[in-house]
């Protein structure tokens, strides 16, 4: 490990003063992601910004929703009671992802920002354009199991390895930001990014800005939900394939519908185009299949991953039927 600084930040302003204009600077929270991409030297921060002590680690409800905290831990966020009566998908996707012990440390902000699980990422031995701009992409031509079957571009074809984050994306949470230049909020769909030609930047969020909430916003699908994660082994490892599924049924019918895939592109994929063709369909394996089917329409495999994409078909039906089947 390369040597850093490290300093604790006392309030809000002087985290972000800490890494402005220091390219090479990093906030820290759980440290479960960075501390180990620092010990592969994948990561290399001249100094660490310990933001532990700053007020946000609140769950509050409002009338808008909820608003959570950036440094709320991963285990407090999925048992909080709110959070289980009232977005119980959100909690099912948090409790699939990593072990205990992890995400009693995981916190929410440092769990939208964790980095891909490429392993040609994490071998510094290896090209990526993602570690280090413009020198190729190893993946591409290599061992490509467990990458991209949407949104990839010839710079790279990683995804993202958050299942939190698919449940977010499904339930149209909001990420509130703090830095040099004033607040900002950015919806989860438009806070992480596809690869194009920068790989290397996974989300909009600036070198100065500090995630320091979520925003939920009422959710009429506390009723009927799934979130399944197909992965290689039943203890911890990261999706293959994930789906978080949430319907509003009324009357027979489907009123509103949101799919979100994991483990298939660069940042959680909304199945915006399954979504239509369930609103205002019946809730039957039909509906199910078409939408399914639609969704990897899109889908453009590698060579060792064309198995996602019937995979993915499969987990959406089988999603579907099981949030279905809950209420
Ligand atoms: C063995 C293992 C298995 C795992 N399995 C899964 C899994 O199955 N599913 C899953 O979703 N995750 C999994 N994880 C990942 C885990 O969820 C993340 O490591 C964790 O969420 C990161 O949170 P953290 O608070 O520890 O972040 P840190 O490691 O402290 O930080 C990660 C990044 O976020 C930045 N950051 C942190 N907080 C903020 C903030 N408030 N504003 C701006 N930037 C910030 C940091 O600068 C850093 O770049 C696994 C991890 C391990 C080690
Ligand atoms: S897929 Fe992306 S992260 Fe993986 S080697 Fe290629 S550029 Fe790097």
């Amino acid at each position: 490990m390369k040597p850093f600084s490290y300093v604790r930040a006392t309030n809000q302003n002087t985290a972000i003063q800490g890494v402005a204009n220091r390219q090479s600077a990093k906030f820290i929270a759980g440290g479960t992601n960075l501390i180990d991409l620092m010990k592969v030297e994948v990561a290399q921060p001249d100094r660490l910004v310990d933001i532990t002590q700053l007020p946000l680690s609140e769950i509050e409800i409002n009338s808008d929703g909820l608003r959570i905290g950036a440094l709320v831990r991963n285990s407090d966020l999925a048992y909080h009671p709110e959070v289980r009566s009232h977005y119980p998908l959100l909690s099912q996707a948090i409790l699939a992802g990593a072990s205990p012990q992890l995400r009693n440390m995981a916190t929410v902000g440092g769990n939208l920002m964790q980095r891909t699980r490429c392993y040609y990422f994490m071998d510094i031995a290896a090209p990526c354009n993602k570690r280090d701009p413009g020198v190729g992409c190893a993946a591409i031509e290599g061992y490509n199991r467990i990458h991209a079957i949407f949104g990839a571009s010839d710079k790279c074809i990683a995804t993202h390895p958050s299942d939190m984050c698919v449940g977010l994306a499904a339930l149209d949470a909001r990420v509130r930001v703090a830095g040099s230049n004033g607040d900002r909020t950015i919806p989860i769909a438009d806070f992480h990014r596809l690869p194009g030609d920068i790989p290397e930047r996974d989300t909009v969020l600036e070198q100065d800005e500090l995630i320091v909430a979520i925003d939920l916003p009422n959710s009429p699908f506390a009723k009927n939900y799934h979130y399944l994660k197909v992965r290689d082994r039943a203890s911890y490892a990261f999706a293959l394939v994930s789906v978080a599924a949430a319907l509003e049924i009324e009357n027979g019918t489907i009123k509103a519908a949101r799919i979100a895939l994991g483990g298939v592109a660069h940042k959680p994929w909304r199945a915006l185009v399954a979504e239509d063709i369930l609103v205002g369909a019946k809730p039957i394996q039909e509906t199910f299949t078409a939408a399914a089917t639609a969704t990897i329409r899109e889908a453009k495999p590698y060579r060792h991953n064309q198995f996602k994409v019937e995979m993915a078909k499969r987990a959406i039906v089988r999603a579907l039927i099981n949030a279905t089947e809950k209420s």
